[in-house]
């Protein structure tokens, strides 16, 4: 056994960008000792887009493509996971990486049933234990109040999920090779078919793609005050996020959810309008570079975090702000 399989996800026919994210944590390992190279494969029924350039970091790029693998496999698990247990069976590698998205926190653990080996779910970092020779990965733990360091026992393949923004992804262009996978015979016991996707429309940035994001909680008191959110992340090409709490009271679709149960975010700038910071909102904030905080509490935990913050009334700081940021838009 050697090397890491990396299995990316695919977006509108492309690779997808948390699929860097994935090569990255992989490269990390092998910068540790990690031997063998790292292996991206994606699957979809139409791979032709795909070319090795589109891999950054990879020393080759693996595609699986079959009409049961529609959807860059997400559509459902049979297929997937038994594509990728061929694809192991073919080259023996010690470590897989999926991303905790919907797709991998279900693959994954398939995966490693299949297989019979370890995995470890919501990695924000792996690191190679020199003393074992295995893989140690760090999750939070206990709702998000701490991180614990796992290991795996025996020898076996170690596949982990790793958190969407927990590394930064590759850029570039990939100059590994590229091969074609048959997956045929594996998919041919397949059990389940996807019949239809149902895409939920929405509208500007991706919340895991935003480099700003202005995201508010329940300090807002209601839906309303949200369209204010959505004008000033427009006027700065940002998107919106909230707290689970604002989506718990049905002000915002759960999509808008930041944190241990939402989604993970990297932006440059956070802007969190009456959100006291809680840890499992905090989460999903590991990768955010820049917090800025409005909450009328000066003791709210989202300013230990804060690098700029107001303490008052957002429904005062938010408007004027709105209109300065207008202005200067000119
Ligand atoms: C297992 C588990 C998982 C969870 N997962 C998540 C998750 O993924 N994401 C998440 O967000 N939460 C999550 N939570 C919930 C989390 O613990 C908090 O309850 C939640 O984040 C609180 O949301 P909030 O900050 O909007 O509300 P609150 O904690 O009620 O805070 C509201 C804030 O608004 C301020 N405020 C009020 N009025 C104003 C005003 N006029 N102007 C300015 N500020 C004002 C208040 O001072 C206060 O700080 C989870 C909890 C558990 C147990």
């Amino acid at each position: 056994m050697s090397g890491i399989l990396v299995i990316g996800e695919v977006q509108d026919g492309a690779i997808a960008p948390v699929s860097g994210e994935l090569v990255a944590a992989a490269l990390k390992l092998v910068g540790e000792g990690v031997i063998g190279g790292v292996s991206l494969a994606v699957m979809g029924d139409d791979l032709s887009a795909i070319t090795a350039a589109d891999a950054p970091g990879a020393d080759r790029l693996i595609l699986m493509s079959h009409p049961s693998l529609r959807d860059g496999g997400t559509g459902g698990f049979d297929a997937p996971v038994l594509a990728v247990a061929a694809l192991y069976e073919s080259i023996s590698p010690d470590v897989i990486l999926f991303a905790k998205t919907d797709f991998g926190a279900v693959a994954g653990p398939r995966l490693a049933f299949r297989l019979g080996v370890g995995m470890a779910q919501d990695c924000i970092d792996l690191a190679l234990d020199t003393g074992t020779g295995r893989v140690a990965v760090t999750r939070p733990v206990f709702g998000g109040n701490a991180l614990a360091v796992y290991g795996f026992n025996g020898d076996g393949t170690q596949i982990a999920t790793v958190r969407p923004g927990a590394f930064d992804g590759m850029e570039g262009e990939g100059t590994g090779a590229i091969e074609h996978f048959d997956v045929g015979a594996a998919v041919a016991g397949v059990r389940t078919t996807l019949i239809d996707t149902v895409l939920q429309a929405s509208e500007g940035v991706r919340l895991e793609d935003a480099e700003i994001i202005i995201s508010g909680g329940r300090g807002l008191g209601g839906p309303e005050p949200f369209k204010q959110l959505h004008e000033l992340a427009n006027l700065l090409g940002g998107a919106v996020g909230a707290s689970r709490a604002a989506c718990d009271a049905g002000w915002v679709d759960h999509s808008y959810q930041i944190g241990l149960t939402g989604k993970s975010v990297r932006p440059s700038v956070y802007l969190s309008v009456g959100i006291s910071g809680a840890s499992q909102h905090m989460a999903g904030l590991s990768g955010a570079r820049n917090i800025v905080a409005i909450n009328k509490d000066g003791d709210a935990n989202i300013f230990k975090a804060a690098r700029f913050g107001v303490v008052g009334d957002w429904a005062k700081v938010l408007p004027a702000f709105t209109a300065t940021v207008r202005d200067l838009a000119g």
